[in-house]
């Protein structure tokens, strides 16, 4: 479900035309819809109702404050993996009570930083990061709530460089670990333990794997309580998949939600949840425009001027994008074009083989499904601008972050003074 259709044969985000971004902002531009981003949440949110649950969006899906804002005002909290994410969600208006900090590689700045904002919650992810935890929250006489992140040996996720949960990732201690680090979590008095935290990886589409990391939290929860020690929370991480394409699609977010009911049935036990793609992946499109139409012996090429900088899915994940003409197609029939960027790597291609509506120089496409992952893992490959993004509400929209141009970027570098 999103609020990109068209309208008066041109594709519109809610009650506004993209062909007027386009015109006034310029392309490439991302295009996020508010309706979409709230329907997501509040769907989600009220999934698990009655049952209080902390939805805490997870940051590096997209980080821009106007995001993060509008899902915070319906009571969202933030997962975050950085400082820099912990102070955009502060800055967006997400309360430090509704934000998590994860990631294996918090620094020791990070770490301070995050027990003196008072966050929700730390997902420690080893016994070296929880002992440095221990004596930073002592020397800043501090008591930070804390929970170990259990890598339950489970794979999933739509591709090997998005599974997170099977053991020889990087990410979290085994079972066996996490009951012993949370003991001694437990018995320091400079930490407060509170739970346990799983995510085992991301454009989950089966709930297979989700459900057995989530039985094996339920044993770990129940063998702490059985060993006297207390236990409050469980974080569920994110990883539920969002339809890319005609293929099945994912599970939806009632689904999800029956399963962890049943899965926790009768447990008293606060659930927090990390989703990421499923919030924000829906609620935003790539706008590109066509620079040129390239012949070849095998099929046409369909240059953008969007590129693998502004959205390297494709590039680094194999993934699949719809792409749609913002001019609605009048039918008839179709062509297979291979659709690239304009970077000079091989890998800049979006889509080998794609049949679309025939396209022409100066035609407007736009990149579905393209709201998580996209704008975040953006760069200024090939010195280009950093891609702007604009959010739309209702029939207004707002530029939410600037193109950064080239003499904005220069200006932080220059020319050593020696000779
Ligand atoms: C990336 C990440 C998420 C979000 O994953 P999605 O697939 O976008 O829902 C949640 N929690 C942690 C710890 C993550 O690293």
């Amino acid at each position: 479900m999103n609020h990109f259709d068209y309208r008066g044969g041109v594709l519109c985000c809610e009650g506004v035309s993209l062909e007027a971004i386009a015109e006034a902002v310029g392309t490439p531009v991302y295009v996020y819809s508010s309706a979409t981003l709230e329907r997501h949440y509040e769907v989600f949110k009220q999934a698990f109702a009655p049952r209080d649950t902390l939805v805490a969006f997870a940051v590096k899906a997209n980080a821009n404050i106007a995001v993060i804002n509008t899902l915070a005002r319906k009571g969202a909290g933030a997962d975050t993996v950085s400082q820099g994410e912990i102070e955009r969600a502060l800055v967006a208006g997400v309360p430090p009570e509704r934000i998590i900090f994860s990631g294996v590689g918090k620094t020791e700045d990070e770490l301070a930083f995050a027990v003196k904002t008072g966050v929700h919650q730390i997902n420690v992810e080893s016994i070296a990061e929880l002992e440095t935890l221990s004596q930073i929250a002592a020397s800043l006489n501090a008591k930070p709530s804390i929970a170990i992140r259990v890598n339950p040996d489970v794979g999933a996720g739509g591709h090997e460089k998005i599974t997170t949960g099977k053991g020889d990732t990087k990410f979290g201690v085994s079972i066996d670990q996490a009951l012993q680090y949370y003991g001694r979590a437990h018995s320091d008095p400079h930490l407060h333990a509170r739970g346990l935290a799983v995510h085992i990886g991301s454009q989950i589409k089966d709930l297979g794997p989700l459900e057995e990391a989530f039985k094996a939290m339920r044993g770990m929860a129940e063998r702490l309580r059985a060993a006297g020690l207390s236990i409050d929370r469980l974080d569920l991480g994110g990883g539920l998949g969002v339809p890319y394409f005609n293929e099945p699609d994912p599970p939806t977010p009632a689904e999800y939600a029956a399963m962890v009911n049943r899965v926790f049935d009768g447990l008293d036990i606060g659930l927090a949840f990390e989703p990421g793609r499923m919030i924000a992946g829906n609620a935003g499109v790539l706008l590109s425009r066509v620079i040129r139409l390239q012949e070849r012996p095998t099929r046409p090429i369909v240059v953008l001027d969007a590129g693998m900088n502004d959205l390297i899915r494709p590039a680094i994940y194999d993934a699949y994008h719809g792409i749609k003409p913002v001019r609605e197609p009048k039918g008839g029939a179709e062509t297979a074009y291979d659709v690239v960027g304009p970077i000079c790597e091989t890998g800049d291609l979006f889509t080998r083989n794609r049949a679309l509506p025939p396209l022409e120089a100066g035609d407007l496409v736009a990149f579905m499904t393209a709201g998580a992952y996209g704008a975040t893992m953006s760069s200024t490959y090939n010195a280009r601008a950093l891609v702007a993004e604009v959010l739309v509400r209702g029939d207004k929209y707002e530029i939410v972050r600037k193109r950064w141009e080239l003499k904005d970027q220069l200006a932080l570098e220059q020319i050593p003074s020696w000779e």
